[in-house]
């Protein structure tokens, strides 16, 4: 089943690309296991998956205890800053920063270990009350601010975009973030890359590509839909 869905979800990526005349290679697929059990997350690796996203810092961490350490994570959910601590030197990436204490809390505790942890600012394009993340207005002040850091590297932006019945009215959002990022870029801040925009996921990921995603992160469609009772 995950090896059918993965060849659907390659086929589908391809295909956006082809449209939006960009290569496939500008494109990472996050491979979302969260709530998956690692018998699942090694079925992906036989499929040649080797980068997963995560929403829990401590279920990664258990993962990770029992799985190759070649694999490379990303912590995509909400982060509380006592839980920094414990990411560090094990995520390659984390796309969900949405405020400077949060930033800052990195900064500190990758310090500690001399590393530079890359991150993405979160930012709610849609401004849906239930989302957490930063409104455009409000991003290029924090992204100034979060890149005096000395230990963070802002390698770009992540949103996470309505749910909705048809993908397509989820286009103006990630052309929003498009703009943002390359508004963002044009003023060229020390230590701040526009490098990634990640965006889309299982129902909007081809209108994401179409619209310059870089990373997009699928769960449900890799492994089918989630029980949440694992
Ligand atoms: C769960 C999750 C995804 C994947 O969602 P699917 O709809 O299952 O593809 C992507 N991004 C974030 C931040 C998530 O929490």
């Amino acid at each position: 089943m995950i090896k059918e869905n993965l060849a659907e979800v390659e086929k589908n990526i391809c295909a956006a690309c082809e449209r939006a005349g960009r290569d496939r290679n500008e494109v990472t697929l996050i491979t979302v296991s969260k709530t998956n059990p690692v018998p699942r997350l090694k079925e992906a690796m036989d499929c040649g998956i080797h980068i997963f996203g995560e929403n829990k810092v401590q279920e990664m961490l258990e993962k990770q205890e029992e799985l190759p350490e070649t694999l490379e994570w990303h912590m995509i959910g909400h982060l509380q800053r006592n839980k920094v601590k414990y990411l560090m030197g094990k995520v390659a990436l984390i796309h969900s920063v949405d405020s400077f204490r949060l930033a800052q809390e990195i900064s500190k505790e990758a310090g500690k270990r001399g590393i530079t942890q890359d991150i993405l600012v979160e930012i709610n394009v849609a401004e849906e009350e239930s989302k957490f993340g930063i409104t455009a207005k409000e991003a290029v002040d924090l992204v100034r601010e979060i890149a005096k850091l000395p230990n963070v590297h802002i390698q770009g932006l992540m949103t996470i975009a309505p749910f909705v019945a048809n993908p397509e009215e989820n286009r103006e959002v990630f052309r929003a973030l498009k703009k943002l990022s390359v508004d963002i870029r044009r003023k060229n801040i020390d230590n701040v890359t526009m490098n990634v925009l990640s965006m889309g996921m299982t129902n909007d990921y081809e209108v994401a590509i179409e619209e310059g995603a870089t990373m997009i992160r699928v769960g449900t469609g890799i492994f089918g839909k989630r029980s949440y009772t694992v």
